[in-house]
């Protein structure tokens, strides 16, 4: 097991703060996000300090944990790549499985993709040891990667959430010892493959982008996540725009979540490195020096880990300059 590193100083993300509420902007017509439990430190140094203790795992091992979103393209394979190395880091033990039949690429994502001779689908036929399907990582021995089948292949028929019910009591069996997080990267859709995901879980992760589309989709995958008896629903707004979100272009993450009613992970920036690491097929969380994304995801592990959530809260609008005034600059 791998021991925690503590973040130096200069991990502190100190710009993170425009996200917090104890260094508000001047006059943002934005959101900030506030930390609901833990993290709501009132000075840089306390923030420090919190960012060098191990996060206190919350809940029963092993936690098992979908993360889904309906829409496609949205950004939960980055988001199970992120939070898995993040975990993984933190020193919890972690199996990440790409349940995205036939388009995976959580392998790409990780930089595995020549590492995965066998799948899941190969084990259920018995072609080879479970031990043998599961990979990995190249950075953290405590974090493994399962594809349930070949790039482009069809599932059996008969394959289905008792599959990865299956799996999950012989993750839970094995003799090295059951892992701390089981996390699921779901198919978009709410067909087979996503019933399929969501099946072992008992608690969700719901990635969804400020659009309208996006969150029409994640708000109907949150009855059939309910409806499937999934209580523990937490969500991530990925790819925020504050530029947008000040025009009046995009929704906020406060608008968001009064929109789904959930509990907030992280807001993930939209960020252009998020592209370049995964073509480079480096998680962004292990960037130096760390991006604001990077980070995002960093803190939406933190919380995870402990159960914990934040809340957005608007500030201040910008105040409207109209008249003679206005145009001095008053
Ligand atoms: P999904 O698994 O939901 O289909 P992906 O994780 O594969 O979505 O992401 C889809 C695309 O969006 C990828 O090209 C990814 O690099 C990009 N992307 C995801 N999150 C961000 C972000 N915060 N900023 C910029 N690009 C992003
Ligand atoms: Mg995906």
């Amino acid at each position: 097991m791998l021991s925690l590193k503590p973040l130096p100083l200069s991990h502190n993300p100190s710009f993170l703060h425009s996200l917090t509420p104890f260094t508000p902007p001047p006059f943002p017509r934005t959101q900030t996000l506030k930390p609901s439990k833990h993290a709501s430190p009132p000075s840089a140094i306390q923030s420090a300090l919190q960012w060098n203790r191990k996060p206190e795992l919350a809940g029963e091992t092993p936690r098992v944990v979908v993360i889904t979103s309906g829409k496609g393209g949205v950004g939960k394979t980055t988001t199970t790549a992120n939070i898995g190395i993040s975990l993984a880091r933190l020193g919890f033990s972690v199996v990440a499985v790409d349940c995205d039949v036939g388009l995976r690429n959580l392998d790409l994502l990780l930089g595995l993709e020549n590492r995965v001779n066998y799948t899941l689908v190969e084990v259920l036929n018995g072609d080879c040891r479970l031990d043998q399907a599961l990979v990995r990582d190249k950075r953290w021995s405590n974090f493994e990667l399962l594809c349930i089948s070949k790039p482009r292949s069809k599932l059996p028929l008969g394959f289905g959430g008792k599959a990865l019910v299956w799996l999950v009591d012989s993750l839970k069996q094995r003799p090295e010892g059951c892992p701390q997080f089981i996390l699921i990267d779901c198919p978009a859709g709410i067909d087979a493959g996503f019933i399929t995901a969501i099946t072992p879980a008992n608690e969700a992760v719901l990635v969804t982008t400020p659009d309208i589309t996006s969150l029409r989709d994640a708000d109907r995958v949150t009855g059939l996540l309910e409806c499937d008896g999934i209580r523990d629903i937490k969500m991530i707004v990925n790819r925020v725009r504050t530029d947008m979100i000040k025009g009046e272009d995009m929704m906020s993450v406060l608008d968001v979540q009064e929109m789904l009613g959930l509990a907030l992970l992280g807001a993930i920036p939209e960020d252009s490195e998020v592209i370049r690491s995964t073509n480079r097929g480096y998680p962004l969380v292990l960037n130096k020096p760390p991006t604001l994304a990077g980070l995002a995801f960093e803190q939406a592990a933190w919380r995870l880990v402990e159960q914990d959530s934040m809340q957005a809260v608007l500030v201040e609008e910008e105040p409207k300059r109209r008249g003679l005034f206005s145009f001095f600059g008053g």
